[in-house]
C-alpha cells in the first residue's frame, strides 16, 4: 500500500504462530515480515534479503537455542536483534547483550511497544543529508563549497542571483543558507533583512561567507542579521564541521517549532502552511490537490471508558499509519486532538478519497490493548478538491462539511465535499 520500501522484520521462533497476528498488524504500519522456525533457512535468508530487525524468540528455533545461534547470527547480521523473553533477572540478560542482543521485548509483545521500539531505530538511523543554498556571485567559490561540501554527503545548491533566494528557499527548502557578503546587485547584509522580514525562514540560519576575517564573528553577523559567519579561505574540514553543526542545531529547533509532540506529526500551524504552499502551488502549476480530514468517531468515549493514556496511544497508531502511508512527511499533519489532515497533491477526489478509504479499512482492523483485551476504533473523513478560485482555507472548510456528513451519515465512512457551484 505504502510506496516506500517497507522495513522487513525477520520473526524467529519455534512456536512461529506466536508472532502471527503481531506479524500482520505490522504490516499495517509499513513493516513487512519473514519467519523461521529453522535455524539453517535463518542464516540462508541473511545472505538474500537482509532484514532491519531480527526479532528472536528466546528459545531460538526448532534446532537450537537462542544462545547457541547468536554467536554465528550477529557474525551475519550487523542491525540490531530484539530478543522475546518471558521476564528473566539481570544477569541472564548481561548474558544475552554479550551474545549480541540489543533489546529485549517481553511476551506477549504488544503491538504498540514493539512499533515504539522499531520507531526509536528508525530514527536513530536516519540520517537525512543536510541542504545547503549558497548566495555568491563567485563561481570559484561555489565550486569549492560544491565539491566539498557534496563530498561530505550534503545536497547542495547554488544561485548566483540573490535577488532570487526567496523562489529558491521556498523550493528547496535548505538546512542552512550561506550568503556572500559581497555581490553586484546587493550586499549580504541587506538580502538577509529581507529574508528575516518573512517569518516561515525564521528557523532557517543564514550565514555569511566572506574573504575578510573578523574578530567577533559571530557579534558581526548577528549585527547583520545573520547567525555566523565563515571565512571563504577556511579548510575543508572547518567548513564540512561548521555547516554540519549550525545545520542538525537548527534542525533540531525546527523539528521542536513544527511537529507535535505526541506523534511526531506536522502541528496545526503548519500542515495548514504546508496545504497552502500546496495551493499556490497547484494553481500556478495546474496540478489536481486533494485535501482530507479525519476525525476519530466516538474518541471521546474511548478515553472515557479505558482512559486518557490508551485515547493516546490510539492517537499514535493513527499517526503511525498515516506516516507509513503517505510519501511525504509533510503531507500528513495533527490538525487537532483527534483530527488528522492529509495534503493528496496530483490527486483527484475520487482518487484521494479511495487512498483514505482504504486507511479508513486498516485502522478500523487495528486491535488496540487495554487491560481488559482489545478494542476497534475508526474514523470519518472528508474529502475536497481544490477547483479554480480556491483557497487553503476554502478547501478545509469544504473537507470540514464533508466530514461532518460523514458522522451524520453513520461515522466510520469518507464523505465527498460537493463541487463549488
Ligand atoms: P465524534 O465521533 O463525533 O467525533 O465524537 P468524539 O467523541 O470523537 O468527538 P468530541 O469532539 O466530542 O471529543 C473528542 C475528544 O478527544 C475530547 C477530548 O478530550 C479528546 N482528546 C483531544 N485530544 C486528545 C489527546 O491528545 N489525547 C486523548 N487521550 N484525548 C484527546
Ligand atoms: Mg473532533
Ligand atoms: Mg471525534
Amino acid at each position: 500500500m505504502s510506496i516506500f520500501a517497507k522495513k522487513l522484520v525477520y520473526f524467529v521462533s519455534p512456536k512461529l504462530e506466536l508472532f502471527q497476528e503481531l506479524a500482520r498488524q505490522l504490516q499495517f504500519f509499513g513493516f513487512d515480515f519473514r519467519a523461521f522456525d529453522r535455524n539453517s533457512s535463518l542464516l540462508a535468508a541473511l545472505y538474500t534479503d537482509k532484514p532491519s530487525i531480527i526479532m528472536l524468540d528466546e528459545s531460538g528455533t526448532s534446532d537450537v537455542t537462542a544462545s547457541q545461534c547468536l554467536p554465528l547470527l550477529t557474525k551475519l547480521f550487523k542491525g540490531p536483534i530484539f530478543l522475546a523473553n518471558y521476564g528473566f533477572d539481570l544477569a541472564k540478560q548481561l548474558e544475552y547483550l554479550r551474545l549480541g542482543v540489543t533489546d529485549f521485548v517481553s511476551h506477549p509483545i504488544s503491538l504498540q511497544s514493539l512499533i515504539d521500539r522499531l520507531d526509536q531505530q528508525e530514527e536513530k538511523e536516519l540520517v537525512r543529508p543536510y541542504k545547503v543554498l549558497l548566495v555568491d556571485d563567485s563561481e570559484t567559490v561555489a565550486k569549492w563549497a560544491h565539491s566539498v561540501l557534496n563530498g561530505a554527503g550534503m545536497l547542495f545548491k547554488h544561485l548566483t542571483d540573490p535577488l532570487r533566494v526567496i523562489d529558491s528557499l521556498e523550493s528547496f527548502q535548505p538546512d542552512i543558507l550561506l550568503l556572500d557578503v559581497y555581490m553586484p546587485q546587493c550586499k549580504g547584509d541587506e538580502i538577509a533583512k529581507l529574508i528575516r522580514q518573512r517569518p516561515q525562514f525564521d528557523s532557517i540560519p543564514i550565514v555569511f561567507l566572506s574573504t575578510e576575517t573578523h574578530r567577533g564573528r559571530q557579534l558581526m553577523a548577528r549585527s547583520m542579521g545573520g547567525d555566523d559567519f565563515l571565512v571563504k579561505n577556511m579548510e575543508a574540514d572547518e567548513l564540512i564541521a561548521a555547516v554540519g553543526i549550525i545545520a542538525e542545531r537548527y534542525r533540531t529547533l525546527r523539528r521542536w517549532m513544527t511537529r507535535d509532540s505526541l506523534t511526531g506529526l506536522l502541528n496545526h500551524t503548519n500542515i495548514v502552511e504546508s496545504l497552502s504552499r500546496e495551493v499556490t502551488r497547484a494553481h500556478k502549476e495546474s496540478r489536481q490537490l486533494a485535501y482530507a480530514m479525519i476525525d476519530i468517531d466516538f474518541f471521546k468515549q474511548i478515553n472515557d471508558k479505558y482512559g486518557h493514556p490508551v485515547g493516546d496511544r490510539v492517537i499514535k497508531s493513527l499517526s503511525r499509519l498515516l506516516k507509513a502511508s503517505m510519501p511525504n512527511p509533510d503531507a500528513v499533519g495533527r490538525y487537532g486532538g483527534e483530527e488528522f489532515a492529509l495534503i493528496w497533491t496530483d490527486h483527484t477526489q475520487i482518487r484521494a478519497a479511495q487512498r483514505t478509504d482504504e486507511l479508513r479499512i486498516l485502522f478500523h482492523e487495528l486491535a488496540h490493548s487495554n487491560e481488559n483485551g482489545h478494542f476497534n476504533a475508526s474514523f470519518s473523513a472528508g474529502v475536497a478538491q481544490l477547483e479554480d478560485g480556491m483557497t487553503a482555507q476554502d478547501l478545509i472548510d469544504a473537507a470540514d462539511k464533508a466530514l461532518y456528513q460523514a458522522k451524520a451519515a453513520g461515522r466510520n465512512q469518507v464523505g465527498l465535499a460537493s463541487k463549488q457551484p
